[in-house]
This record gives C-alpha cells, structure tokens and sequence, in this order.
C-alpha cells in the first residue's frame, strides 16, 4: 500500500462550480482518488477554496461585500455542488481560517528568500480606482501568445506574461486605461533551479502539451518570477519583508495545509510526519494554464524541501467550451452543476463529463447532445443494468476471455498513472457494456455485469453499486425476488 495525496486546483470562491470546473480537474481527481483506492492504496483527496486570489475582490466590489465572508458561502455553495455529483473531498479548506495555510506560506517563503531580490518592477495602476493590474483587476494581450489574458498566468499558452513587453492594460473595475508604474517587488530567481527540476521531471509520465511547454520554458535558466504584490490580495509573509505574496506562488503551501489541518482534525488518518515525506506520492489534477505554478513553481519548492515529497504526477486539461464559447462565471455563460444535478443522474453527468473531458484539446458541450446521448445511450443501460438476473453462469474461461478482451485491456492502461484518461476509461467502459449486451450468454450472466462493474466504478459509482448489489452472489436470488415482487 503506498500513501497518495491527490489534488484538484483550488477553484476561486467568486461564484458556484459549472460543467467547465467538473470536466477539467475536478472529475478527473475524484476518478483518480477512486481508483487508487480501489487498488487498495491509503489516499488523502484535498483541495481548498483560493480565498487570496484577486478574483474574488474583483466580484466582491461589484457585489459590495466583503471577500471572505462572500468566499465562505461560495465554498458552501461549490461543496454542495460537488456532492451532488459524487465527489466528497477528504477536505476542502477554506484557506482564509486555516492558520496552517499562512505558515506554509511562511515556511516555502523562507526557503526561497534566498533566492529572491526585492527591487522596482513594473506593473500597471488605475489611479481613478485605486488598483492594480497584477492579475484579476488588469487586463491585457498576452507577449507571448497574443490572446486576451491577466499578466500572471497566461490562460491560452499558460506562460507567465512578462510585463515588460506589455505596453497597454484595461482596467476591469472602471474600464479605463491603466498606467505603468514601478513597484518593489520581491522577484525570485527562480530559473536557477530549472536543470534540477528538468531532472526530477524527466521521468514522470504527462500529458505531451505539457512536456511540450516544459520544454520550453525551464529551457530559459535566467528566468525571474515576481513574489510579491504590494496592494493586490495576497498573504504577508514576515520572511519577504511582509510584503503579500500571491497565491500562485501559495499554491503547495494550500495543499501541504490541506494535508496538516484535515490530520489534525482526524487524527486516526496519521500523522503529518507520516504524510509529508518522500515516500508519499503527489498526483496533481490541473488546468493547462495553471502548468507554470505546479509543474514549475511547486517543482522548485518541492526540491529545495527534503522533507516533503517529490515533485509528483501533475495531469493536465484544456478548457471545455458551451456551446461553442468559454465558460464565464462573471458573464454568468455557464451550466451549472447544480442545474444539471437537478435534471439528471450524477452518473449521467459525470460519464458524459468524463466522455467528452477536455484532456489534450479543447472541447464542446452542448446540451442537445447531452439530452440525446443521455436518452440513447445512458439510460438504456442504468435499466438494464437494474434486470440482471442469474440466468446463465460464465466458465472460468469465459471470465478470463472477457478480462482479455481489448476494451477491458484498454480500460487498465487508461485507468493507469502513466497513461491516465478519463475519457479514455469512459468509452473503454461503454465498449465493454456493449460487448456484454450484443451476447445473450454474457448479459445472462451476473460475472460479466461484475467486470462491468469494475470498470465502471470510478466514473459511475452509483451504477457500480446497482451492478455490485444485483451480482452479489449469496444476495442475488433474494434482491431479484424482491425486485421482481
Ligand atoms: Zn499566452
Ligand atoms: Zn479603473
């Protein structure tokens, strides 16, 4: 048994979580934390509600309430929502009251001190509105890429715009052009420790989008990463002078807080010491454009931290469109889980999600192929999985031709850290059901709706239920009689 602390990205708490949230990180990591566990492995699921992201003040000022307060209702609010759907974190923090979340912050703070130089930096200002433009508040053209993005994180090409090639930026409160100014900054010669993370890198499986991009970027050894934001939301950390540190850079002191508060709290799980070492394996669940701050930025922290665990798995998503346009919680362009949830089965939502999951490109959701899919698909089989009866019984030959047939094969190398894929693992599963429903000797027999099951107990663990109970072999005969009755 090995110990997997396997995390989603911490959504910002500026509205409810949409299909845009599930089908990227979110569904990904619950079918991961499932499937790890079903191998029998100790897992920790976390992740926590972004509470120092500077969206937040952004939808707060236009909703004149106060950030944190509105941050709690929003983690209440996406909680629920992922509940709905199936997913239950181990813990889901609200980084805001966790104490633990600042002395992380503290503690890779200082490890990096070092490393950092605190000097004038350009960033952009609205003087009518009193803000900055280091991310939520200014709005720009990415230098690198040239799509519309903040100047943190790139949400196209997912590199770190550099704001010196930046000449002009909108201000998102008053719309109005903001200006460049100078502002000292904490800037972390974070290149320097490129060649040892392109080492620890080399043998973790990913996605080729993202071994493309490291490619790139940890190529550029002179590379600087401001820390620090003087009047932006963020974390004051006494180890770079006080000044708040952004929550990119606190992304791994989220998690590792995650990870020491939920053991506090349960104590029979562990202790931190037990956890937080080199034998402990990180798997990240991550949109693209959030590559730079964990397969990077956490990268660096985790190498120069003996103590904690390697730099781990980090498994990327592009975006998913509806109908044809981005998601957009602030234009309100969204389905919302809670919707969906309330018209459809959470297994309906999470296979199709996992089917159409925007893992290496860009995809659509359309609700008219859903409803379609849903009715000619879905529901076809969550009624027939409700009929199995004990008719016919399979050899062990048959069992074993079953386990070798190609979809089922397919299934485990998808299902697999190394190749991992859950749209890979839906249409895996839903060839397999067909497999079973084409041969009446393999849909008369309750072994093979229990290799169904098998497969489809990470996606759909409602129907992996139904299929478990009905095949249940001492508990069979007595549940179909009853059913039948
Ligand atoms: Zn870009
Ligand atoms: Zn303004």
């Amino acid at each position: 048994m090995l110990k997997f602390i396997v995390t989603a990205t911490p959504p910002t708490p500026n509205g409810d979580l949409h299909l845009g949230h599930l089908s990227g990180p979110f569904l990904a990591a619950d079918v991961m934390q499932r499937r790890l566990k079903y191998l029998g492995h100790d897992v920790l699921f976390v992740t926590y509600s972004d509470d120092y992201q500077s969206y937040l003040p952004r939808k707060t000022q236009a909703l004149r309430r106060k950030p944190f307060a509105y941050a709690r209702l929003m983690r209440q609010a996406m909680t629920l929502s992922l509940e709905l759907v199936n997913i239950r974190f181990d813990t889901f923090m609200q980084a805001a009251d966790t104490p633990a979340y600042q002395h992380a912050g503290e503690h890779y703070a200082r490890l990096v001190a070092e490393q950092t130089q605190c000097k004038a930096h350009k960033t952009f200002y609205c003087t009518d509105c009193n803000l900055y433009g280091y991310e939520g508040f200014g709005r720009t053209q990415c230098n690198w890429c040239g799509t519309s993005s903040d100047t943190s994180q790139c949400e196209h090409c997912a590199r770190v715009p550099d704001v010196e090639q930046i000449s002009t930026m909108t201000c998102m409160s008053c719309q109005g052009q903001m200006q460049p100014v100078q502002v000292k900054q904490h800037i972390w010669k974070i290149g320097q420790n490129y060649p040892a993370v392109r080492h620890a890198l080399a043998r973790r499986p990913m996605r080729n989008c993202l071994s493309d991009y490291l490619a790139e970027v940890l190529s550029n050894e002179n590379e600087c990463w401001p820390l620090t934001r003087p009047g932006d939301a963020g974390v004051p950390v006494a180890a770079l002078d006080n000044y708040p540190v952004h929550t990119w850079f606190l992304g791994l002191a989220g998690y590792r807080s995650c990870v020491e508060s939920y053991l506090a709290a349960h104590p029979e799980r562990g202790e931190f010491a037990q956890w937080w070492t080199p034998d402990t394996e990180l798997v990240h669940l991550l949109g693209f454009d959030c590559s730079y701050s964990h397969a990077v930025g956490y990268s660096s922290l985790l190498m120069a931290d003996q103590s904690g665990p390697r730099p781990g798995t980090f498994i990327t998503n592009r975006f998913l469109k509806l109908d044809g346009e981005d998601f957009s919680t602030s234009r309100g362009h969204a389905v919302w889980i809670k919707d969906l949830a309330g018209q459809y089965p959470a297994d309906a939502i999470r296979l199709f999600c996992a089917l159409t999951a925007p893992e290496t490109a860009v995809s659509n959701f359309s609700r008219e192929q859903f409803q379609e899919w849903y009715q000619q698909s879905f529901l076809p089989l969550a009624k027939r999985a409700e009929q199995i009866t004990d008719a016919a019984s399979l050899s062990a030959a048959q069992v074993e031709s079953l386990r070798s047939h190609a979809s089922y094969l397919r299934w485990q190398t998808f299902a697999s850290l190394e190749a991992f894929s859950i749209a890979g693992m839906a249409q895996a599963a839903l060839d397999f059901a067909a497999v079973i429903q084409a041969d009446e000797a393999l849909s008369g027999a309750p072994q093979a709706w229990q290799l169904l099951g098998e497969l489809m107990q990470p996606l759909c663990p409602d129907l992996a239920d139904t299929l478990f109970a009905l095949t249940a072999c001492d508990e069979q005969p007595a549940k179909v009689l009853h059913e039948s009755a």
